[in-house]
């Protein structure tokens, strides 16, 4: 794999950078691998690269129906934390939000990470004790989280000019999250494909994969796609929204709902905030990119859908919050909006494990899933080579609906 370094931008530079390596090959697809992963997003493309770093599994496909990295991991808002509230999940981030802060190094591929500070508004007291609650089990577990006064909430975030006490829903306070971060959602696709290419993973984008196929004792046996059949012993379903129209076509159902989650970005400004700002109790939460654009978020559309656009609504709901608290973006023009669709489980924690078609792995229920993909990837693979859930893992088992041990999360940004 070629190295990224100064010395290889300045020679580069001198001849008109016409000499790069390609990041990643487009081999021709073969008929048979020990692994398929199905959609070449975070998760895909993470549990790839582990399975051939850490366990030397490298006869590998990641298969891809569009284009590598264009699914959610290209659509979301890059924040990376770790606040949970259940014993089973702040681990699990923990270790994420740490991979992702040694990723740079590891992948030889810029990040841009940069660990920035969440700030948490609250407006109302149960609210508080819930945010509270999460930081004794977040203390733990070495996870950042401190309550802040209301002073300081306005401290670190100047732009913050509403709600005071004459105001419909005044703030008391806050919580800061330092772990917290941002990053470029494009690097962390495209750091893992290369470094997974290297390592002889194949990538095959415009693959769409229309089925999986059982063997006839029922185990999975491979995928159908619309180049053909591939087979594989082990097949990974990582293909985020679109997670129950691939299983059901093993006649496996999931308890999924898949929604849609907008974002939008304002025009370039100077800079006015430097930390991430979450305001659940509105529905919003922002944070400003190196190019200066705020990038915006609010609360999922309730309603089941794959739509990848906005609704009106949503929109008007998320801007209108968002001037109550901050009446000087009033005249802030926005540039651009986009949606993805999520698929959340009934207890708001992802399922990853094999399922009972022997061989069929999902990864799924990523509705805040790109904080997730490190620790994502690293411990699939795990489970994908070894047959044995990792620890970090174990609780997110698809036999939890049945058994009823529920890991109840609500987001701790704007879950409704
Ligand atoms: C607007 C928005 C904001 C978000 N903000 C955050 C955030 O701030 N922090 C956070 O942690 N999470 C956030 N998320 C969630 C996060 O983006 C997702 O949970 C995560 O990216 C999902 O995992 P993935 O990257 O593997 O998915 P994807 O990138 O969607 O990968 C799945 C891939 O599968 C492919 N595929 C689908 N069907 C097939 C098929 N039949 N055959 C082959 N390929 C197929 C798709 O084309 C896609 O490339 C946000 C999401 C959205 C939409």
């Amino acid at each position: 794999m070629q190295n990224y370094s100064f010395l290889s931008l300045a020679r580069n530079a001198l001849t008109g950078h016409k000499n790069w390596q390609k990041a990643w090959r487009s081999p021709p697809l073969k008929e048979k691998y020990e692994v398929v992963i199905i959609g070449a997003g975070g998760h895909g493309l993470a549990t790839a690269y582990y399975l051939a770093k850490e366990f030397g599994i490298t006869d590998v496909a990641v298969l891809e129906r569009g284009w590598l990295g264009g699914g959610n991991v290209a659509r979301n808002t890059v924040t990376v934390r770790s606040n949970y509230l259940r014993d089973q999940s702040i681990p699990f981030y923990v270790k994420s939000v740490s991979l992702y802060e040694g990723l740079t190094k590891n992948l030889n591929f810029n990040m841009m990470h940069s660990k920035r500070t969440m700030v948490d508004v609250v407006h109302n007291y149960p609210k508080m004790r819930d945010l509270r609650r999460r930081q004794l089990t977040m203390d733990i577990y070495n996870s950042t989280y401190e309550k802040i006064s209301v002073d300081r909430v306005r401290q670190l975030i100047p732009a913050l000019t509403g709600g005071g006490a004459e105001s419909r829903l005044p703030i008391i306070g806050g919580m800061v999250h330092k772990d917290a971060g941002v990053n470029r959602h494009d690097a962390v696709a495209w750091g893992y494909a290369r470094a997974a290419d290297a390592l002889g993973v194949e990538m095959h984008q415009r693959t769409a994969v229309t089925s999986l196929l059982r063997a006839n004792n029922g185990d999975i046996h491979g995928v159908e796609t619309v180049k053909g059949p591939v087979k594989a012993k082990k097949v990974v379903v990582a293909v985020s929204g679109h997670t129950t129209t691939i299983t059901e076509t093993a006649s496996l159902r999931l308890p999924l709902r898949t929604m849609n989650l907008t974002a939008f970005v304002s025009e370039p400004i100077k800079p006015i905030v430097d930390v991430i700002v979450n305001c659940s109790d509105l529905g919003f939460y922002f944070s400003q990119s190196d190019k200066g654009e705020l990038v915006i978020g609010g609360a999922p559309d309730s309603a089941q859908s794959f739509r990848r656009d906005i609704k009106q609504h949503v929109f008007e709901d998320t801007v209108g919050a968002m001037l109550e608290l901050f009446p000087s973006f009033k005249n802030l023009k926005l540039l651009r909006q986009w949606g993805g669709h999520l698929d959340i489980t009934p207890d708001a924690s992802p399922i990853m494990d094999e399922t009972n078609v022997p061989g069929l792995f999902v990864t799924a229920g990523w509705w805040g899933g790109y904080k997730a993909i490190p620790a994502g990837g690293l411990t699939m693979a795990h489970h994908v080579a070894t047959n044995s859930p990792h620890p970090l893992m174990e609780a997110f088992s698809y036999n939890r609906f049945k058994n009823l041990d529920y890991i109840l999360e609500t987001g701790t940004t704007t879950a409704r």
